[in-house]
Order: structure tokens, then C-alpha cells, then sequence
């Protein structure tokens, strides 16, 4: 270690230790099976709590080019690219009233999103919307939405409230059949599958759920109705409730300030804390995006995501708390590296990647160089270093000791989601407001009158399931359907005992079937970015079938293989930061690499994205067989 890495004010060993101490404490045997599917008993956790209206019409039976499942950013995008090559003939499925995914279904109030709008919201140069701030809140989100689809004319082909019940393939016919709860049978020639990443809600399996006599809702469905106010806030119904709030994730931290403000009395259950830095939104300013040059958007957005996976730019465009940990990086080398380096410290989710840091590092040093400086020891030097920031920042916030200590993360900062809020901390100051630190162990028991912790009983009227969604369960179970591909083989059962894929896209077996998604594939925090870089990369092998008047494509087998080894190899990189981390839906629940062909691809976003270009260009559709 150099001397300058010597001079923190933190002791790593003891840091190191600390983190095991609180990964140990939450590791269990039972990882994802440690929730409860929102299915049967549970089912009402799901409905539907925004429409208007319940749609009635007649089953549809049709044939189409392609049908959309999904009509959040993913399907709108597929749409859109489709538009522009001219292919006009499909149906979009949707099972939420309107468009919007995500978008539709979590209001919860405070609802952002703190990834930069400029770089977020998708088609920017196409609609020529101006966001209002440097971030977005879910009713701009939601009215972006409309905005897209009025622009690419997506309402004439949507199907909304309608939820697609199977998919099944025909050799004969060379068509699917798409069933779905209105009794409609589409046949298409092309599927494409985009029912998004974390889109089922889930539930602790805490005894006694159904048990409890008061009201309780998941904060992807939103019950307004009863705590009154809109996604700004103002839950004015809520003055005379006692509430419980369990999970203190993404979704939690936006929630709970508004809760706090509105609430007679809230109780904030917390397994893990979430780590809190700095949010600080801006207005945009109205002269800015109009005097940006063609192409700035996709500039813009490729300049964060290089950053985040250690490749070098000129400027920091987005600078914000995302890019900030690369400068904390950055000025922990500054003895060794030339001044203008620059340095990502993060990949997205569970894809942190030793490679990409050595990548960035290989740009500006010599390997000797590199050799000399202990890479992996310095990030984690950067990475204590950080994340004692944010460790001070709830120190400095929150007043009472014990709550400030319990709100303190130990983990390194991409083990979770990181979080940006400016009001979440300072929630916890509020006299009505009580944190009850489960120290790791999460809750375990739900009563007739409310939750029940260490021996103590809190009455309340309202729980709140702040808990998210289903990750790495079984694909059709998160989709909502099942896929019937070549011999009526399904795809959970193709997929059993792992993913194989082409590209994250194609999978052998589900001819003519297009999955969007980020497992196998290049994830980036902006997560529209990979959804359009996808939809570009359907538009263009649709175009090229319609040209070649194809009626079958599908991953060849040799194809197939060669992509998952490149997956597993990838994974390998990843997998010791994973191993250190506290668990959860970034490592699997701390069950690493047990399929580690279920990853993203280890490379890292931009990697992907140059190499499906690459193969685009190659323009002969390389391992895929057309008929
Ligand atoms: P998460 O999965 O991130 O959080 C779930 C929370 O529930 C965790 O705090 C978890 O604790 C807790 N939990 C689970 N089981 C129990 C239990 N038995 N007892 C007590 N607590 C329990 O879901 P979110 O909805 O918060 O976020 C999902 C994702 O959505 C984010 O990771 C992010 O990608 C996205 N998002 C982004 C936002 C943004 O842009 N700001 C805002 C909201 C969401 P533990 O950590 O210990 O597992």
C-alpha cells in the first residue's frame, strides 16, 4: 500500500472486520426462498390500484408481425425502433392500465428516480421534452410515457388491462400463439418478451401476514384511497394512523419522509440500512438542452456509463453522486496516476468488475506500474473512505445516538442499490417517528394488531410493505406466463438449472422469441440505455428477417454455448467482490455463483453494446439460423 493510502482516518482492519461481522449476521440458508410469492392467499397485494375505469370488450383473435409483451420503457422502445424501420404491424400487451411499467405501477409519494433525467428519460432528441429537474419524479416519468406514445403512435397498438397468460410456439405454422386473461388468441410471427426485471412484488414470509386486522398494501400498488395525497406527498388521511413501514430500501427511503410528515405515529422496521448520500436536484436550465448539439443524448448517457465502467472521457458530463465515487478514487491515486486520469469505481448492481478498473487504469500506467500499485487494496481504501462520508452524514444528521448508529451502513457501497435522498435521515428526528433496527435479523412475525419484535408487540393500523420485487426466481413465475417453445418445451424448464441465451436475446428452443432483460446481457445503471440499445438490436435483425423474407430465427446451438461460457467467464470477476458483500437481491441473496451463467455480462455495458454493434456491422447475422 502506498503511504498516502496509510493516511485515512478510519482503521481498515477494523472496518474489514466490522463488514464481515454484519455480512455473517445476515447470511441465511434459505436466500430467495426466504419470501413469500404474492400468489393465492396473497394475491390482493397486487391488484391493480390505479384504474379508472375496468375495461370490457371482446376476445381479440388476430395475427400479427409482433407482439410486445410489456408496455413500460422496454416495449415502448421496442415499438418505437420498430416505427422507424417501418415495421408498423403488432400489438402491445400490457397489464397495467396504461403505459409505463415501473413507471405505472410505483406512485408510492416521494417516487424519483436518481439516475440524471437528462440521461434516464430515453428519446430525448426525438420528442424534444425538456425534463424540469436534474431528477425526475414518477408523475413526470408517467407523463414522458404518454408523451413517447403519442409521438410513435403506440395507443392504436396497445392491449391494456390485459395480462398475457402463455405464449406457445407452432412449427407448423411458424407463428406463436399469445393467450391471455381476455380470452384473446394472437397468433405473431415474432414475440418479444419485455415484461420487466423487477416487476413482481414480494413479501417476507413473516408468519401471520393474513392475520393482521388493519389495512396493508406493497408500495408498488399504492393505496391512496386510504393515506390520502398523491405521489408529492401530503398523506393527509394518514394524521390520526399509526403505520409501519417494513424494508428500508430505494423504494423506502423516498417514502418515508412523506410517511414521517403525515403520520400520527410511523415505525420504520429496518433489516439493513440503506446507504444515504447527497441527492441535491436542480431545476434544468431552459437554455441548456436547447443549445445542446445533435447527438447529445446519447453522448450524454454513454459518458456516465463509460465512467461507471472504468473507461476514460474527457469531462465528467453528469457529475453527480454516481460519478463522485470515481473522483474519491481518483484522489486516493493521485501519487500515481497522471492528473487527468479518469476512473470508474462501480458497475452496475452485481457486476462490480476488477477488469473494468484495471481496464480504465491500463490507459494511463504501464502493467509494471499497475503491478507496483495494489488496485483491488486501493478501491477498497476509496470505498471505506466513501462510505465513511456517508457514515458522518448520518452521524451529523440524525440526533438521537443510538438511531444515527443503527442507520449506519457497513458494507462497500455497490454491495446495494446506493441511495440519494436529502430528507430520509433527517425523517428520523421527528418525534413521531421511531426506528426499530432489526440489527440484521429481520421480522418474523405479524399479529391481529401489528408487528411483533424482540417480545414487544407495535399496534398499528397500517403496515406497509416496503420489501421489493422478485429476483432470480423462476423467469415465467416473475413474467406471469409460461413459454411453450420447440416440442412444447418451457422455458423454466430449459432454464432450470440456468440461463443460455445468445446475446441475453435469443435462446435456442424459442424460435422467433426476443427477451429483453439485463440477465446475460450488458445492464447499465440507466437502465432505458440498455432497453434501447436492445431495441435498436431487435429493430435490426427484424429488418434484416423482413429483407431475407425469413420465417424462423434462432440461436444456433454452438452460438448459444460460446455466449454462456463468455458469461461464466465474465461472472468469475465479480464474484469475490460478491462474496464480501451483505446479501441481497445484487448477490443473489449471498448464494454467489452458484449459476453464475445467470449474471450480466461481466464486461460491463459499454463492452456490450461495442461488441452487439460490432456484430450488427458484421451484417450477416452470425449465430443465428435463419430459414
Ligand atoms: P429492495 O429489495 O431494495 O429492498 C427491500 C427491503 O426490504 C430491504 O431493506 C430488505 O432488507 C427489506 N426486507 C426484506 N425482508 C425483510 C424482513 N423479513 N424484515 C425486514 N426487512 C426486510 O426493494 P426496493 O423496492 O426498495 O428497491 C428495489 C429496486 O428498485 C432498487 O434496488 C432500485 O434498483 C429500484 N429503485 C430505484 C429508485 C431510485 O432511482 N431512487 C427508487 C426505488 C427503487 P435487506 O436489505 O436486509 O435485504
Amino acid at each position: 500500500m502506498s503511504a498516502q493510502l496509510n493516511q485515512h482516518d478510519f482503521d481498515p482492519d477494523a472496518l474489514r472486520k466490522k463488514y464481515r461481522l454484519e455480512r455473517d449476521k445476515r447470511l441465511r440458508q434459505d436466500g430467495n426462498e426466504q419470501y413469500q410469492e404474492v400468489s393465492g392467499e396473497f394475491s390482493y397485494f397486487v391488484e391493480d390500484p390505479y384504474l379508472e375505469e375496468e375495461i370490457e370488450r371482446e376476445p381479440i383473435t388476430d395475427e400479427v408481425e409482433v407482439v410486445i409483451i410489456g408496455g413500460g420503457f422496454g416495449g415502448m422502445l421496442a415499438a418505437a425502433r420498430l416505427r422507424e424501420k417501418g415495421i408498423d404491424d403488432f400489438k402491445i400487451i400490457e397489464k397495467g392500465g396504461d403505459f409505463g411499467g415501473t413507471w405505472y405501477w410505483n406512485r408510492y409519494p416521494g417516487a424519483s428516480c436518481d439516475i440524471e433525467s437528462y440521461i434516464y428519460f430515453p428519446l430525448l432528441e426525438e420528442t424534444g421534452f425538456i425534463p424540469k429537474q436534474k431528477y425526475t419524479n414518477a408523475p413526470e416519468t408517467l407523463e414522458y410515457c404518454r408523451i413517447i406514445c403519442e409521438k410513435f403512435n403506440l395507443y392504436e397498438n396497445a392491449c391494456l388491462q390485459t395480462e398475457v397468460t402463455s405464449t406457445i410456439w407452432n412449427e407448423d405454422t411458424k407463428r406463436w400463439l399469445v393467450k391471455t386473461n381476455q380470452n384473446d388468441e394472437i397468433k405473431a410471427r415474432y414475440v418479444v418478451h419485455s415484461n420487466g426485471p423487477l416487476n413482481r412484488p414480494k413479501l417476507p414470509a413473516i408468519k401471520g401476514i393474513n392475520d393482521f386486522k388493519g389495512h396493508t398494501f406493497h408500495t408498488s400498488r399504492w393505496d391512496y384511497e386510504y393515506t390520502g395525497g398523491n405521489s408529492h406527498g401530503n398523506l393527509d388521511n394518514l394524521k390520526d394512523k399509526r403505520v409501519a413501514i417494513i424494508g428500508t430500501g430505494a423504494t423506502a427511503v423516498q417514502c418515508v419522509p412523506h410517511l414521517g410528515a403525515g403520520a400520527e405515529q410511523l415505525y420504520v422496521f429496518q433489516r439493513t440500512p440503506s446507504s444515504i448520500d447527497v441527492r441535491n436536484n436542480q431545476p434544468t436550465d431552459p437554455n441548456w438542452i436547447s443549445t445542446q448539439k445533435e447527438g447529445w443524448h446519447d453522448e450524454r448517457r454513454k459518458n456516465f456509463e463509460t465512467l461507471l465502467t472504468g473507461g476514460q472521457v474527457k469531462e465528467d458530463l453528469v457529475s453527480d453522486g454516481w460519478t463522485e465515487a470515481f473522483r474519491l478514487l481518483f484522489g486516493n491515486l493521485r501519487d500515481k496516476a497522471p492528473s487527468k486520469m479518469k476512473m470508474a469505481t462501480w458497475a452496475a448492481t452485481s457486476i462490480f468488475s476488477s477488469e473494468m478498473y484495471k481496464k480504465g487504469f491500463k490507459a494511463y500506467m504501464t502493467d509494471k506500474a499497475m503491478e507496483a500499485m495494489d488496485i483491488r487494496n486501493a478501491m477498497q481504501m476509496a470505498d471505506f473512505q466513501k462510505m465513511e462520508q456517508v457514515r458522518a452524514r448520518a452521524q451529523e444528521v440524525v440526533k438521537d445516538e443510538k438511531t444515527a448508529e443503527s442507520l449506519k451502513p457497513y458494507y462497500n457501497q455497490f454491495c446495494k442499490r446506493p441511495c440519494f435522498h436529502d430528507e430520509y435521515l433527517d425523517t428520523f428526528n421527528r418525534p413521531n417517528v421511531e426506528l426499530v433496527d432489526t440489527d440484521g435479523k429481520g421480522l418474523e412475525e405479524i399479529s391481529e394488531k401489528g408487528i411483533v419484535f424482540n417480545g414487544k408487540e407495535y399496534e398499528v393500523d397500517c403496515i406497509i410493505f416496503a420489501t421489493g420485487f422478485e429476483v432470480g426466481t423462476d423467469y415465467s413465475r416473475r413474467a406471469g406466463y409460461q413459454i411453450h417453445g420447440v416440442d412444447g418445451k418451457t422455458v423454466s424448464q430449459k432454464w432450470e438449472n440456468g440461463l443460455a441465451t445468445l446475446h441475453g436475446m435469443h435462446s435456442r428452443g424459442f424460435p422467433n422469441s426476443f427477451f429483453f432483460g439485463p440477465a446475460q446481457s450488458g445492464f447499465t445503471a440507466t437502465y432505458t440505455y440498455s432497453l434501447d440499445e436492445q431495441s435498436i438490436h431487435l429493430a435490426y435483425i427484424l429488418e434484416k428477417a423482413l429483407d431475407k423474407g425469413a420465417t424462423r430465427i434462432e440461436a444456433t446451438q454452438e452460438a448459444e454455448e460460446k455466449w454462456i461460457q463468455t458469461i461464466i467467464e465474465k461472472a468469475r470477476l465479480t464474484a469475490d467482490f460478491q462474496e464480501n458483500c451483505t446479501p441481497g437481491y445484487y448477490n443473489n441473496e449471498g448464494k454467489i455463483n452458484q449459476t453464475p451463467q445467470n449474471n450480466t455480462y461481466g464486461g460491463g455495458p459499454i463492452e456490450f453494446f461495442s461488441l452487439m454493434e460490432k456484430w450488427r456491422s458484421k451484417d450477416n447475422l452470425e449465430g443465428l439460423e435463419i430459414n
